[in-house]
This record gives structure tokens, C-alpha cells and sequence, in this order.
């Protein structure tokens, strides 16, 4: 899929306009007749040609540079929402993904998943926005539900952006799985139409196999971002007008509690770049929430990814049921308070039964799989039932199976202001922001502030102006970090994954949804530990370039690190329960004093400090 000449000219860098930006420091000396022009190493697997000619600067480190309009960070669901807003506009964007298969997360996984949508959500004004009980920013909220929603409609979905919908009754009418009055939900679609779709644009560049490990910010405001080629170990500097970043949930900081590790979002979603905006002394909250369904326990689940287990998922949470066979729906507490009626009400649900001594062994309950639960369940766990029976002689219907809560998005997010761009830097738009309480961001949310990010850096491009100076000198220090993490010999060192076990290891217990305050301490304690002793000792096997896997993991293991000490950090300060965030010692919500966001600061010496930010 390549480029046209002319397109190509367009985007590309000149080298009068290269010089004006004040070069590339780390070596504005080195930038002589020394500097290569010319293209740096194309993978056969990036999904297009490169977004025009780029040019190797030849430092002491030498990198590629990259130019842009738009640089999107992140190819997964929320940025493939933005990309849409801005094909209309048919505005080019370089692309930027960590996987490997071009777009990524479970967009690019073609995960099967269930399409939700709220029934009629299309507001005219912002007052009909229904009022939020959540944290997070109202105004904002209201902002993005008044956006052309007609897509939400599933038969306009499937229309429009070439996504099939296996699931229709006889009739051709769509089935939906689950039809509440708040969200629908119908299974199986297949976002590969979709990417496809953008594949086939000319004006979209992805770089796959690209992690980008840093923001290039200056005076306020972001000029781009600094990334590796994974399987070179090729810098790529990216200098682009408009930087918008959805780089999804992180939950890999913690070691999941069923046997399905990827029930999480994708192991590629380390918070690389909120973690890069919280070194560079911007604001990251909301990391103490996290959204949960009840997924399939050792050592019944034969689960490797939730796709091929048997789960309860919050939409089935009437088949779950006690120790003793008493389904939660029945307990009167849960009921009084409708606590099955949405996602982190399960997780509350679920509390009140382990308090009462009713819960499972891992901390979780069971799940009805007789014969009539299974046949209202979703299509893929009805599969997956019947395979195991056929390949494995376990037949699921027999006894209740056993479910626990796992985490599979997170918060972590920056702040931003109404139009989605980060108040610490401009020019820096984030999709993924503003989940607040909900604890990551749904399909759904995802979907909303995608659209409305990319409208408003569109509109931001559309005045944009010029920086009056540019050093660039950010780069050549993010080299020298990144070089000394593959580089770099230690006397008895930890390989990087043994640090990213143990930050997971620690974080078990502080993953889940009940978080006492002894377990909080003892893991702050831990992850101290780790900041101190571990961090120092970490060093790569060897220090190749090419597909350096100790190396990747190493980069990953110093962002896991502060996004799990802001989790246990803001988990200890917020004293109260809300949502699916459960404090034992303080089991109700506290609006007085904790409705806010806790947006975190680190210092130089990596401590953490925050500062209540009211919406
Ligand atoms: C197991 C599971 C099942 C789910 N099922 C459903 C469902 O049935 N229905 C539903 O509505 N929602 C579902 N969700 C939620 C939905 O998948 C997510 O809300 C959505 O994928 C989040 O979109 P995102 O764009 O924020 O993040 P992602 O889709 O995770 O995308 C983030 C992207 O950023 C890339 N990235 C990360 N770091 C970097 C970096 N440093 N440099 C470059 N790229 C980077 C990643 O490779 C990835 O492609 C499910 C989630 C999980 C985990």
C-alpha cells in the first residue's frame, strides 16, 4: 500500500524547514554534512510505506526522524475511533503500534468481542447528557455524548465501517445477547472489516513493532514522541504537530488471580507513556480504579485468554452463586441495593458474600454452568463448554464452576482539560482519559472520547503555530536512558523479568477489587523494596539490538513499576469505597471528600505525591 509521490513530498520533512526547527540536539554538533538523508530500515510488515522520506541523524546515538501532522500513539479500539474522525477529514496520520500485527490491542487481535452501545444515545444538547455518578470530569462527559452517536446504531456499525454481525435472528434482525434498557450487546463481530478499512487508506502510515518510550515535551508543549524499533533496536524520533496517545489500560503491573492472563488488556499496555508524562512532572489519576468481571479460577477454567474459557462476565451475574448453591440475586443486601445490576455492583456483590464466609476458596464464587444457565450465555463460552466436554470429558453443566475477579482495564490516565487535550502539555490529546471511577475505559467510552480527541486536535491543527524555538534536547536524554537500560553491567544482576515478577507478584492482592489496608502496606513496602534494591541490579542478558527482548522488558519494567506504586499509593489515600474500588476500613462512599480525582506527581527521587482535582 504505498504512498504517492506527491503525498509523500507533502509529508516529508525538507531539509531548510529541518534546520529552521533547530536540528536534533543530541548533536546539534553532529548535525553537519555528517546527517544521512535518506530512509531507515522498512520492515516488510509495516502495514505502509513510511509517512515520507525520513532522515537518520547521525549522533552519537544515530536515530531516524520521522515528521508528521499527526502522530497517533496506540492503534488499538480507541485510536481506531479517532482514526475514523480524521479519515473524514482525510487528514494523514502516522500511526504508531507496539504489536506486531499492524493495529493492535484487542482491535488488532480481533478479540471476539461484544459490541455494546447505549439504546438511543444520541443527545442533542448537553443538558440531556444523563448526569454521571462517577468521578471523572462531568463537563467533558457531556461534551462527548453529544457527538454524532448515529454510528451506535449496530446496523449503521455494520454499514459503515464493514463489520459483519454473525449474530441476527432468522429474520435478518440483529440478536442481541443481552438487551437492557441502558446497553445492548450483540457478540462476534469482527473488527479485521474494520482495519481493513484502514489499511486500505492511503493517507494512514502505521510503524508496528514500535514502542514509543517517550514524549518529546518543550516549554509546555509536546512536539512528538521518541520510539524503538523492536526488531532493529532502530530510535525513531517523531516530530509531529498534534500527538494523540491511546495507549490503553495497563494492567500488567499485577499478577492475575484466575488462570486466564489475557482476561487483561494486552501485555503491550505498560503505561510507557502516561509513565513518560509522569517523569516529565505531569499529572497521572485515577490509577487506584480498575474495572473487573468475574472470570473462570484455577484449576477449572482450561483458560489461556478468555476466549477459550468458560466465565461468568458480569452480564451473567444471576447464575452466580454462594459456597452453599444460594445465588448472589437471592442474598437481600445485593438485592436492596441492584448491585448485579451493573459491572462493579458484581464486585460488591461478590464482596458481601466472602465477608459473610460464602466465597470461594480463591476469593471469588461459583458459577452455575447447569444446561439452561449455559444456553442464555454467550455464544463463545456455550463453544467453549461444548469443546471441553468433546476434547477434555469435562462437562461444565455437571457442577458450578469456580469465578474471581481479575482486572482487565485500569485507570492511570492524564488529566485533561474539556477539548481532551492533556493539561500538562499541549498538543497532547488523549483518548483514553477521563475514565475516572469506572476504571479504564470501556468499548463504549473508548469510542466517544476517540472521536471527540482526533475532532478537537483537528481543529487545533487547523491554527496551529510554530513553536518560536525548538531544542529537541529531550532526545539525546532519552537515548542515554535507553541505552544504559540495554547496556548497561551490573555485579549480581536480576534479569528484567524477574523484576516485572516481582512487581506482579507483589501487586496480587493489590489488583483486586477489596483492598484492606494491612495488604496495601505491605505491598507499598514491597514495591519500595523493589524501587530500591531490584531497579539498580536490573540488567539485560546481552545487549544486542535486534528483537532484544530483555531489553523491551527492561523499558516496560520501569514504567510497570511507578504505575503499580501510584496504584497502591492512591489505593492507601483514598478512604472510602466507590464503585469497584472496596475499602474494607472505609466501606461507603465519602462525596465530602473524596469525589475527586487524585492526580499524582513523582519527584526527581521517584516519590509520589498528590493533589485533589475536583470536577
Ligand atoms: C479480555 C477482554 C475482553 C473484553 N471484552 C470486551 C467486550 O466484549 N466488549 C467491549 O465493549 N469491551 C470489551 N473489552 C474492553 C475493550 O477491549 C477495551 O475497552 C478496549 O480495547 C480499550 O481500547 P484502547 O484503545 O483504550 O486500548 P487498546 O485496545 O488496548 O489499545 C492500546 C494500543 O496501544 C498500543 N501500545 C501500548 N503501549 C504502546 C507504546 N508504548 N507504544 C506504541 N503502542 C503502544 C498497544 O499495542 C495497543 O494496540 C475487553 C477487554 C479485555 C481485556
Amino acid at each position: 500500500m504505498g504512498k504517492t509521490q506527491g503525498e509523500k513530498e507533502m509529508r516529508s520533512i525538507d531539509r531548510r524547514s529541518f534546520f529552521k526547527l533547530g536540528g536534533l540536539t543530541a548533536g546539534a554538533a553532529a548535525l553537519t554534512g555528517g546527517m544521512l538523508a535518506g530512509c531507515a530500515p522498512q520492515s516488510q510488515t509495516d502495514m505502509a510505506a513510511t509517512g515520507g522520506e525520513n532522515e537518520t541523524v547521525d549522533a552519537a546515538v544515530p536515530y531516524a526522524v520521522f515528521d508528521t501532522d499527526i502522530l497517533v500513539i496506540g492503534a488499538g479500539y480507541g485510536a481506531s475511533f479517532a482514526m475514523q474522525e480524521a479519515c473524514k477529514a482525510g487528514q494523514n496520520m502516522l500511526v504508531i503500534d507496539k504489536a506486531p500485527y499492524g493495529f493492535g490491542g484487542a482491535f488488532g487481535m480481533n478479540f471476539d468481542i461484544m459490541n455494546t452501545w447505549v439504546p438511543g444515545a444520541f443527545y442533542e444538547t448537553e443538558e440531556e447528557v444523563p448526569v454521571a455518578t462517577k468521578i471523572r470530569n462531568e463537563s467533558l462527559y457531556r461534551k462527548t455524548g453529544v457527538q454524532n452517536e448515529v454510528e451506535l446504531n449496530p446496523d449503521v456499525v455494520c454499514a459503515n465501517w464493514g463489520e459483519i454481525l454473525s449474530a441476527r435472528n432468522e429474520d435478518g434482525t440483529p440478536f442481541y445477547i443481552y438487551d437492557f434498557p441502558t446497553t445492548r450487546g450483540f457478540e462476534h463481530s469482527m473488527t479485521r472489516h474494520w482495519s481493513d478499512h484502514f489499511r486500505a487508506k492511503d493517507y494512514i502510515t502505521v510503524h508496528d513493532r514500535t514502542m514509543i518510550t517517550d514524549l518529546i515535551i518543550e516549554g509546555g508543549r509536546c512536539l512528538g514522541a521518541v520510539g524503538l524499533h523492536i526488531p532493529t533496536g532502530e530510535y525513531r524520533v517523531y516530530r509531529a504537530k498534534v500527538t494523540l496517545t491511546a495507549t490503553g489500560g495497563c494492567t500488567q503491573f499485577y499478577g492475575w488471580n484466575s488462570t486466564s492472563p489475557t482476561t487483561n488488556n494486552v501485555c503491550d499496555n505498560t503505561a510507557d507513556v502516561e509513565m513518560a508524562l509522569l517523569r516529565h512532572g505531569g499529572k497521572i489519576a485515577n490509577a487506584e480504579f480498575g474495572s473487573y468481571d468475574m472470570m473462570g479460577a484455577f484449576p477449572r477454567s482450561f483458560a489461556a485468554s478468555e476466549g477459550s474459557m468458560v466465565g461468568a462476565d458480569s452480564v451473567h451475574s444471576g447464575d452466580l452463586m454462594d459456597s452453599e448453591g444460594t445465588y448472589l440475586k437471592d442474598y437481600p443486601e445485593i438485592a436492596e441495593k441492584e448491585y448485579l445490576a451493573t459491572q462493579s455492583g458484581v464486585m460488591q456483590a461478590v464482596d458481601v458474600v466472602v465477608r459473610a464466609g460464602k466465597g470461594s476458596e480463591s476469593g471469588g464464587v461459583y458459577l452455575d454452568c447447569k444446561e439452561e444457565s449455559l444456553a442464555t450465555m454467550r455464544w463463545m463460552y456455550q463453544r467453549n463448554a461444548q469443546l471441553l466436554k468433546e476434547k477434555f470429558g469435562y462437562d461444565f453443566t455437571a457442577q458450578p464452576t469456580e469465578v474471581v475477579p481479575e482486572m482487565y482495564e485500569h485507570g492511570g490516565e492524564p488529566i485533561t482539560d474539556d477539548n481532551a487535550m492533556c493539561v500538562d502539555a499541549e498538543g497532547l490529546f488523549c483518548v483514553r482519559a477521563n475514565a475516572g471511577s469506572e476504571g479504564g475505559m470501556m468499548n463504549i467510552t473508548n469510542r466517544r472520547m476517540g472521536r471527540y480527541a482526533m475532532k478537537k486536535a483537528l481543529e487545533y491543527l487547523a491554527t496551529y503555530e510554530e513553536p518560536a524555538s525548538v531544542t529537541y534536547e529531550g532526545v539525546a536524554a532519552e537515548i542515554a536512558r535507553l541505552e544504559d537500560l540495554r547496556t548497561r553491567t551490573v555485579d549480581d544482576p536480576l534479569r528484567p523479568i524477574t523484576v516485572r515478577r516481582n512487581i506482579q507478584h507483589a501487586c496480587a492482592e493489590a489488583g483486586r477489587p477489596v483492598r484492606p489496608a494491612d495488604v496495601l502496606e505491605t505491598v507499598k513496602a514491597e514495591l519500595d523494596r523493589i524501587m530500591a534494591e531490584d531497579l539498580p541490579r536490573m540488567a539485560c542478558a546481552d545487549d544486542s539490538l535486534v528483537q532484544n527482548a530483555d531489553w523491551k522488558d527492561a523499558i516496560e519494567v520501569v514504567n510497570l513499576l511507578d504505575i503499580a506504586r501510584l496504584t497502591v499509593e492512591a489505593s492507601l489515600a483514598r478512604e472510602e469505597s466507590r464503585d469497584a474500588f472496596i475499602r474494607p476500613d472505609f466501606p461507603e462512599p465519602d462525596d465530602a471528600n473524596w469525589k475527586c480525582a487524585l492526580a499524582y506527581t513523582r519527584a526527581e527521587d521517584g516519590s509520589l505525591s498528590y493533589e485533589k482535582i475536583a470536577y
